[in-house]
């Protein structure tokens, strides 16, 4: 019997249950194809500043950031490979958005100092960034936590027990990234993102990381680099996700065109010499629509509705007056920057299990939970 079962074992899983572990419980993690496989395996993993002025959604993603990179490098300081980020400006981050942190500004010259293979480009640097491997930080995160490699189809709950494959526990936590949710969340939309992001062999040493539109990774321990990502939605009628990329004729149709995409604008950055692409790796982010993710425990859709039915007419009822699915929650919509957001989101999810600490309204499932009811009133 397991304090905590959760099911997922990416960025969100792990974290979750790399907290958990540390204070004391006992984690149990599940995933059907083993350890960062889904999107967090196909994550560059850039970890990078969002630029522009001081706004909700910005501050959140750098205090994950500061948090995430500290925790990183305490975890596992090897794996972190932190030399900044240059960033060059393009149709959605102009000049002065970049500099509105009044980064320093590196002039074509000085690349060209720096690295002669630079092309003409001027941008600004961001000290505080960097990338990681993250298969290995996922693997990191739930060293000491019992892992199964299991499909759950379904989860029975039963006196106070939760069942998932002969996996027992009195709490259960769903990080399952785009696949269907083990437990009905219709407030929850989430929406997939594909990716492509590569890894290739350069005799060129990149100073640090670079990004405009796309990333190019420093050198990483064994020289290569890692140039990532591309971003497709489904089409409408493939907008539900349940099957692998490998499988997605969607996907698997369009690969080559990714790979040139990504090296034609990489080219616009930086000379990559002797480049030799040596694997690529593929990935659906689960995105809502706020950007932000989502944190908390699992509100019971209609059984609430069926108790206050005013709530879809705007009637405020207080958090604690929903009915919630017994001692069910979820960390997930990570989008492009998973590995941003999951150690400061497994923070926020260990504080509130075991010290009861609020969860931030722009977070919580209860902001998305009023405005869906709202929404489908008729
Ligand atoms: C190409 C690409 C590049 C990216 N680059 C970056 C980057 O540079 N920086 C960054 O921070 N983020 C990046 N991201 C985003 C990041 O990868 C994701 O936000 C993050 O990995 C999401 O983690 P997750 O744990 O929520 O989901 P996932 O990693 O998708 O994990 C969900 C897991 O749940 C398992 N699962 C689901 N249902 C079940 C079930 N019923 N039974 C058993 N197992 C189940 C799946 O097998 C899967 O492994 C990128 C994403 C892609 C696709």
């Amino acid at each position: 019997m397991y304090d905590y079962l959760i099911i997922g074992a990416g960025a969100a899983g792990c974290s979750i249950a790399h907290f958990l572990k540390k204070a004391g419980k006992n984690v149990a993690i599940i995933d059907r194809d083993g350890v960062a496989s889904g999107a967090s395996g196909a994550a560059g993993a850039f970890l990078s500043p969002l630029a522009g002025k001081k706004n909700l959604y910005n501050s959140f993603v750098n205090d994950s950031l500061s948090f995430s990179l500290d925790f990183y490098k305490k975890l596992s300081s090897e794996s972190l490979i932190k030399r900044g980020v240059l960033r060059v400006a393009d149709k959605n981050f102009s000049k002065e958005t970049l500099n509105e942190l009044k980064n320093e500004h590196y002039s074509s010259k000085k690349l060209q100092t720096l690295c002669s293979d630079f092309k003409e480009i001027e941008g600004f640097f961001y000290k505080n960034a960097g990338h990681i491997n993250p298969a290995e930080i996922s693997k990191k995160m739930i060293a000491e936590c019992d892992f199964y490699k299991k499909e759950i189809v379904e989860l029975t709950y039963k006196e106070g027990v939760y069942e998932a494959d002969g996996v027992r526990a009195k709490s259960v936590i769903l990080t399952q990234g785009v696949s269907s949710s083990l437990v009905d969340a219709p407030y929850i939309e989430i929406n997939p993102i594909f990716g492509l992001r590569l890894d290739a062999k350069t005799t060129t040493k990149i100073p640090f990381n670079i990004h405009k539109s796309i990333s190019i990774s420093t050198n990483k321990k064994d020289n290569t680099i890692a140039i990532g990502a591309t971003q497709q939605r489904h089409d409408s009628t493939q907008m539900l996700c349940n099957t692998s990329c490998d499988k997605c004729s969607f996907y698997v149709d369009d690969q080559k065109a990714q790979v040139e995409y990504l090296l034609k604008k990489a080219y616009e950055l930086i000379e990559l010499k002797d480049l030799e692409v040596i694997k690529t790796y593929k990935g659906a982010r689960a995105s809502i629509k706020s950007y932000f993710p989502v944190v908390g425990e699992l509100i019971d859709y209609e059984a609430t509705l069926e108790k206050h039915p005013s709530i879809k007419n705007g009637t405020k009822i207080p958090k604690e007056s929903l009915l919630y699915h017994q001692n069910i929650y979820i960390i997930n919509a990570l989008g492009s920057r998973g590995f941003v957001f999951a150690p400061y989101l497994a923070k926020i999810l260990s504080q509130y299990l075991l010290e009861k600490k609020e969860i931030a309204d722009e977070i919580s499932t209860q902001k998305l939970f009023f405005k869906y009811a709202r929404k489908k009133r008729d």
